[in-house]
């Protein structure tokens, strides 16, 4: 599983810094939280093609977060049968689209499944074979939603003693029951795979939420989550800001990843003012609070490795 930090800007795309939008790859596919003006420039600039593109998250209607759907589609609808796409974002947003398509008749050659947030939307926003993504709505100006990308648990660990305890022998037996399918002996006994497994060991969970204060329900998204990717739009000194906008400071978000216990959190939505050499104030600032937090940069690739209890 990796993530891919398309951008790190907030507000408006600037020639340094281009607009905050992660793509997560696993098993082949691409999950992409946010789309703001420019993002199938940086899709582009990653490398990591538009046709493996399976979930496009929206966290809310601001522009720098959703202006660039028209031009994802659009290059999407490029490459031949790419296969459905599945949209989730706030209420509006399969009109946001459905408008855009009919006022710019685009062409589109996939069909487009639509999931928006409403009072009796249920934690689960969408799942497959790989993961699940949960959302819940943040603190922030206009309605916004967090996302949390899960990989499904793991099978636990296999027991070779075990399965030759029980007279499995070595070769495909082996390998079903790794898989989780239950295997017949020659002698007729049947042999499920928790006899020879380990506890499931649990998948990697990734957090995305921008454009919030911080909020129960920010905890609740991010809590103990391998990597989180938060709102860290100001310096400190700048808190003022941050609360009337409706954003972190880098403080604030290093402080909600210490305490919701998150492993790596990588600060996002940087403010148009700030400029390279400023990186590592901020970066000093959001330390200081918590030490496996640090300031996004555009393009970067964060892989997560496999966990093991
Ligand atoms: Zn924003
Ligand atoms: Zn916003």
């Amino acid at each position: 599983m990796e993530c891919v930090l398309l951008g790190s800007g907030g507000m408006m795309p600037m020639p340094y810094r281009s607009l905050t939008s992660l793509a997560t790859r696993y098993q082949g596919h691409l999950y992409l939280f946010d789309a703001g003006e420019g993002a199938q420039v940086s899709l582009k600039k990653a490398k990591l093609g538009i046709k493996p593109l399976r979930v496009l998250a929206i966290s809310h209607l601001h522009g720098d977060h959703c202006l660039g759907v028209p031009g994802l589609l659009m290059m999407r609808a490029q490459v031949p049968e790419p296969g459905h796409l599945t949209i989730l974002g706030p209420p509006g947003i399969k009109r946001f689209v459905s408008q855009l398509h009919e006022i710019l008749g685009f062409f589109l050659n996939f069909p487009i499944h639509f999931a928006e947030w409403d009072e009796t939307a249920p934690e689960l926003a969408y799942q497959d074979e790989s993961v699940r993504i949960l959302w819940a709505p943040l603190k922030h100006t206009t309605f916004c939603l967090g996302y949390r990308l899960e990989e499904h648990p793991r099978p636990g660990k296999f027991k070779p003693e075990a399965a030759r305890a029980l007279g499995v022998p070595s070769g495909p037996m082996w390998g079903s029951l790794q898989k989780g399918e239950q295997v017949t002996l020659e002698d007729g006994a049947l042999i499920s795979p928790d006899q020879v497994l380990g506890s499931p060991r649990p998948g990697r969970h990734v957090c995305y939420a921008v454009d919030t204060r911080p909020s129960k329900a920010l905890y609740r998204l991010c809590k103990n989550a391998d990597l989180a990717f938060l709102d860290g739009m100001f310096l400190p000194e700048h808190q003022a800001d941050a609360e009337a906008k409706g954003h972190m400071t880098v403080d604030d978000a290093a402080r909600v990843a210490s305490r919701a216990g998150v492993r790596r959190a990588v600060l996002v939505h940087i403010s148009p003012r700030y400029r390279d050499e400023d990186m590592e104030e901020l970066t000093a600032a959001a330390a200081k609070r918590f030490q496996g937090a640090e300031m996004g940069r555009d393009l970067q690739s964060y892989p997560i490795g496999l966990r093991e209890e």
